[in-house]
This record gives C-alpha cells, sequence and structure tokens, in this order.
C-alpha cells in the first residue's frame, strides 16, 4: 500500500510515540496541579514542548498556546481577536477579510461571523430558506488568481478603515500554492492591522521564521508533521513588553494557558507535537530536498504515461512533495478512481474535510466542471516503493 496523502495526515513517528508513552503511563500528573512531582514532571514535559515548537518557528516559548488541533486554533483566533476588536478594543471594528480558498475551519468561521451560517454540516441556515442573522460584523471573502493566491493589490482594494483581521492560508491544502505571506503581512503592519496565517500545511515543509515575518497570529496542527492527532497551537506574537495581541476566549473555563484556552492539558499530545517539532527543525532542509525531487520525478513519470493531464497550482511558489493534477478524459471521475485504487495507493479527491463534496478551492478558481476529475497527491520522505509503481498503478486504473 502507498500512502500519498500526506496532506491529509501523517503516521506518528517511532520517537514521537516513545516520547509520548510515559505520559500515558507512569507521568499521568495534571500539570495544573501542584507540589508532588508526578504534576511537576508533566508540567516540566509540556514547557519543554512549548520550546520544541517555538523554536522550530522561532519563536518565544510564551506566544505558543496549545489547542486541540489547527481547527481550533483558526476559531481562537478569528473569532477571538474580531469580537475583542469589535467589543473591547478602544476603537471598534468589526471587519474581516479572508479567501474564498481557506480551509473550511476559517471559511465556515468567517461565514459564521457573517451571518451566513450557524453550523457546518449542510452548512446553510434552513428555517423556511436561507435566514442571514446580523453578528455584528462584515466579512470579505477575496477572490484569488488563477494559482488560487491572494495578490496584496486584492487585499490592498479590501483593506478599510474598519479591518480589524486579515486572515489568508499559508499553503494551500488542496493545490499547493503558497501566498506570498511576508507580502501580505507587511501591507496589513503599515495599516496597523491584525495579520493571521492559517500555516497547517507548511509546518515542518516550508521554513517558518517568524523573526523574517512579521505575522502576527498563526495556527498549527502537530498530525501533518509526525506528531498525534488532537493537538495543535496558535502563535501570538508579543510584543517588546511581551504583550500578546488580546483576544476573548473561545472556550472559557480555567486558566490554563495563560486563561486562553481552558482545559485540563492533553500531556502526551503535547509531549508528541514537541518531539515532532524538534525532529521537523533538525529535518527540515533535507525533508524540502526529498520531497522536491519525489514531487519532480514523479510529475515527469506522469505526463510520459498520462496523456491529457494538468497540473494545477503555482509550478514554483508551492508545498513541496504536493502534486495537484486534472485529468482530462471525459469520463474520469475522481472519486471512482480513487476508490478504485484504494487498495494500492491513497491518493485524494481534495481536502479530507470537505470528502466528498466539489473543491470549493477549484470553483474558486473558475473551474467548477474540473472538481470531479482534480486529484492530489502528497509525499513523505519514507518511501518504500518506486516511482514507476506510482505512474503504473495511476496510468494502469484510468
Ligand atoms: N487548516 C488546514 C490548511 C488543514 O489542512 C487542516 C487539516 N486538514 C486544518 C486547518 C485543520 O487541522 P485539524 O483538523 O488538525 O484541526
Amino acid at each position: 500500500m502507498i500512502y500519498l496523502d500526506n496532506n491529509a495526515t501523517t503516521p506518528v513517528r517511532e520517537e514521537v510515540m516513545e516520547a509520548m508513552l510515559p505520559y500515558l503511563k507512569e507521568e499521568f500528573g495534571n500539570p495544573a496541579s501542584k507540589y508532588y512531582p508526578q504534576a511537576i514532571k508533566a508540567k516540566e514535559a509540556v514547557e519543554e514542548a512549548r520550546f520544541h515548537v517555538a523554536s522550530l518557528i522561532n519563536a518565544k516559548p510564551e506566544e505558543i498556546i496549545f489547542t486541540a488541533g489547527a481547527a481550533e486554533a483558526n476559531n481562537m483566533i478569528i473569532k477571538g481577536i474580531s469580537d475583542f476588536q469589535k467589543f473591547y478594543a478602544p476603537k471598534s471594528k468589526n471587519h474581516i477579510i479572508t479567501s474564498t480558498v481557506e480551509h473550511e475551519s476559517v471559511l465556515n468561521v468567517c461565514k459564521f461571523l457573517n451571518g451566513e451560517i450557524y453550523s457546518n454540516k449542510d452548512a446553510v441556515l434552513t428555517f423556511g430558506g436561507n435566514k442571514k442573522v446580523n453578528r455584528g460584523y462584515r466579512v470579505d471573502f477575496a477572490p484569488v488568481n488563477e494559482y488560487g493566491q491572494v495578490t496584496v493589490e486584492t487585499l490592498s482594494n479590501l483593506l478599510s478603515e474598519d479591518t480589524s483581521l486579515v486572515s489568508l492560508i499559508w499553503g494551500n491544502n488542496e493545490i499547493g500554492s503558497l501566498n506570498d505571506i511576508k507580502a501580505l503581512t507587511e501591507l496589513c503592519k503599515s495599516k496597523n492591522i491584525y495579520f493571521h496565517s492559517d500555516g497547517t500545511q507548511v509546518l515542518g515543509r516550508v521554513e517558518v521564521d517568524v523573526q523574517k515575518i512579521p505575522v502576527d497570529l498563526l495556527s498549527f496542527s502537530a498530525h501533518k508533521l509526525n506528531g498525534p492527532k488532537g493537538v495543535g497551537c496558535a502563535f501570538l506574537r508579543t510584543d517588546k513588553y511581551g504583550r500578546r495581541p488580546q483576544l476573548t476566549s473561545l472556550i472559557h473555563g480555567g486558566e490554563q494557558e495563560e486563561g486562553l484556552r481552558a482545559g485540563t492539558h492533553a500531556v502526551h499530545n503535547i509531549v508528541g507535537f514537541g518531539k515532532a517539532a524538534e525532529l521537523a527543525k533538525r529535518e527540515l532542509n533535507s525533508k524540502i530536498n526529498k520531497l522536491n525531487a519525489l514531487e519532480q520525478e514523479l510529475k515527469k513519470g506522469l505526463q510520459e504515461v498520462v496523456s491529457d493531464i494538468e497540473f494545477i497550482g503555482n509550478p514554483i511558489n508551492k508545498l513541496p512533495g504536493v502534486l495537484s493534477f486534472i485529468i482530462h478524459k471525459e469520463m474520469f471521475n475522481n472519486e471512482i478512481f480513487i476508490k478504485k485504487i484504494a487498495n494500492q495507493l491513497a491518493a485524494s479527491s481534495g481536502s479530507a474535510c470537505t470528502a466528498g463534496k466539489p473543491s470549493h478551492v477549484l470553483s474558486s478558481l473558475d473551474r467548477k466542471s474540473d472538481t470531479r476529475k482534480f486529484i492530489r497527491i502528497s509525499f513523505s520522505t519514507d518511501i518504500t516503493y518506486s516511482i514507476a509503481d506510482i505512474c503504473n498503478i495511476i496510468a494502469s486504473n484510468l
């Protein structure tokens, strides 16, 4: 079985699991408890993990707030900053800008704040038709270029006096294009507007250095870099006085994570995230090189054996190791194809979070008619197969 769906998730590495196990066994303490050894060791383990996660992005440990994943971090940041800016900031601001190609955990939060939806499934209000409510926010969904990127010019035209937050994805989970986060952030910073990016797909695959890019807020998930599922973090940049951006809590309760995220720490998961981050930092450059080489080799191989293949997404500014393409064959259907090859090769017809639905990313590229012809392949570096094997499986099942 060839696993090529690493954008959806990655396996937990052996070293990560080894690091986690003691915290599921003898070191079971609650880090918020006091004095006795289990509690102290649990607290130390959480802080060591925070150090490693911070270090991967060149941040300070106190800038990392652990969450249950990137979906939660996106919710925490977008709802939290928007609410604070509207209700508690000296000058109330209620305008949010995002894009049409975001992950659902950004898109649906923004639709919710915009009064368009209240739930994720069947994401429309259905009390006798579509009912829009007024939550007091205004959201713009920025259009994208042919590669699914938001240009500085597009963003610039949308910014207004009332803009409190801009949230734009760093690496697109479906088509792999990277937004120019540095330029987009710099534009927002020049106007004193908070800038957030969903960095879930870039962590461990692209250099993320918060000293080089003045982004205020980031979201990440451990399971995309061989850590466990159910843990992630928000990065909240502190200023020179050590103050974080202020935000309304998403989960009210205890004072864990500086009072920003209530709930008992999932110590084992956090430790796993820390270990995965430590390994990712050490291996970043070699991983990027290997992923790029695999991707190029497969691209070449597929071009030779599959006629009518069109690669989409930005060919240069992209996530390494991700190939997204359209098969322009009349009868081709990606769902049927992926099901057919499922016992030999795991690929994807889009985002795992919208499985079964036509891709909103392709629709945003004006390619709605291609949504059933779209395939995404995402590599890991620990390969036990040849590129020729992949090409054979694909070509012989079309
Ligand atoms: N953002 C992006 C870009 C993602 O790819 C994902 C995971 N598919 C998420 C957010 C959400 O991550 P999680 O489900 O781990 O919370």
